[in-house]
């Protein structure tokens, strides 16, 4: 059988994968793009009822691949974030973690909801011609050979490259065929999430409550409206999402700043189990990894696709400077440029959210108090909150030249 040849396979087309093709073809490479999933399905707003707290960083990158301009006008900037500490119904903590104008860049991020950023960025897609959007197509087999590497579909089709990525989400079979395996850990938790409207406005101001149970987060949304990601024990998130509609905005309600006033559900209520799902590896033979296919973590900092977006925009860099010098871009010795470069990253946002999330889920005295404490120290101390916010914007540490600032004049120096 013959092979379709391309110069990049992204197995995967989900956000991850999807920016990774458009930002590859910006470059002039030839990539297909395979998702299991029919386009029908992931341009539907309601395919994932989520919305996303983008990093300054991350939104950059969108911008630099026009995807942003197609999305800014239904986004919300993030003017502050405020995280207390506190149980259920009682008052939140006074010794608050609080941001505000840390950032000269911009605001500290910007939400917008996957309805819709995924639909722009598959519109996006579909504009490129150096892109072939594979969708309804599952991946089954790959193999890596001496020039290239080959990916075989359900169907039996077979696609060539000298690259294959995989951008397959949290149980990647692309890495699990490779044999890389996977170290982490369930939670214990459940993330449900929804959307909700409210009486009064929210001001563009982001809540994080750290509760026994795990975290909850407000997230201004345009309109009198916010995302809801509220962390429970598995046990306690189905019986909250088995509640009629009234039941559980009841049980919501009390865990609200009182600042929003009354408020209603919109759409659906959605779970989503936590797990910390690290691959061992972020490379292999003729392979690179690159989302959750890499690292899934707890959505606790809202810091998952902000990381696989900087996966993407690190091997952007890593393939135009390969392609610059004629390098054979699966070679180990370009993988292992962009392996190194994200290495540290991954691993240390890994670990900090899995501390957070262990040091916040329980209501331990002794530790209560240091949290408290920790937070006003943070809150208090002006460059060490400057540098907290940089950090999560993603503007610290060697940025890649898509989530650089944008030349004065427009256009951009690759690599
Ligand atoms: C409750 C919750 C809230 C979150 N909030 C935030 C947030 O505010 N900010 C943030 O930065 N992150 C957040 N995250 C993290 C974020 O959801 C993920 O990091 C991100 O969605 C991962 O995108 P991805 O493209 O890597 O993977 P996925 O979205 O999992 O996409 C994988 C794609 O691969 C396709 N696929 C899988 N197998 C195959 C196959 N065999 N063949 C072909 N295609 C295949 C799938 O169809 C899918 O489209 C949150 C996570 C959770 C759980």
């Amino acid at each position: 059988m013959t092979e379709a040849r391309h110069d990049v396979l992204i197995c995967g087309g989900g956000l991850a994968g999807g920016s990774l093709a458009l930002a590859l073809a910006r470059d002039g490479l030839r990539v297909a793009l395979i998702d299991a999933l029919p386009h029908a399905r992931r341009t539907d707003p309601a395919f994932d009822g989520r919305a996303w707290a983008l990093a300054h960083a991350s939104v950059r990158l969108l911008a630099a691949l026009g995807v942003w301009a197609r999305v800014q006008g239904r986004s919300q900037p993030i003017l502050g974030v405020r995280a207390t500490d506190g149980g259920a119904g009682a008052p939140p903590s006074p010794l608050a973690l609080v941001f505000g104008d840390e950032l000269e860049e911009g605001p500290l991020g910007t939400m917008v909801e996957d309805g819709v950023l995924r639909p722009a960025l598959l519109a996006a897609i579909a504009a490129e011609p150096r892109i072939a959007d594979i969708a309804g197509a599952r991946v089954t087999a790959q193999a890596a050979g001496p020039a290239a590497a080959t990916v075989t579909l359900a169907s039996g089709e077979r696609l060539a490259a000298p690259l294959v990525v995989g951008a397959d989400g949290r149980d990647s079979g692309t890495a699990a065929r490779a044999g890389i395996s996977r170290r982490g850990a369930r939670y214990g938790q459940t993330a449900i999430t929804c959307t909700i409207t409210h009486e009064f406005p929210h001001g563009g101001i982001a809540h994080q409550r750290f509760l026994p149970a795990g975290p909850l987060a407000v997230l201004p949304l345009p309109g009198h409206r916010s995302a809801i990601v509220w962390s429970e024990a598995d046990t306690a998130a189905a019986a909250l999402l088995a509640l009629p509609d009234a039941a559980f905005l009841a049980a919501l309600a009390p865990r609200l700043p009182a600042t929003l006033g009354r408020i209603g559900l919109e759409g659906r209520r959605a779970a989503h189990p936590l797990v910390l799902s690290l691959a061992e590896a972020m490379i292999g033979p003729r392979l690179a990894l690159v989302g959750d296919a890499a690292h899934a973590v707890h959505p606790v900092a809202g810091q998952g696709l902000n990381l696989g977006l900087r996966d993407v925009a690190a091997l952007a860099d890593v393939l135009a400077a390969a392609r610059r010098r004629g390098e054979d871009p699966g070679s180990p010795g370009v993988l292992s440029r962009y392996a190194r470069w994200r290495g540290f990253d991954t691993v240390a946002m890994a670990a900090a959210t899995d501390l957070f999330v262990r040091a916040f889920s329980n209501d331990l005295p002794g530790l209560a108090g240091l949290r408290r404490l920790g937070m006003a120290a943070v809150t208090a101390i002006g460059p060490l909150r400057r540098a907290v916010a940089r950090e999560a914007a993603g503007l610290a540490g060697d940025l890649p030249s898509l989530m650089r600032e944008p030349p004065p004049e427009g256009g951009r120096e690759g690599g």
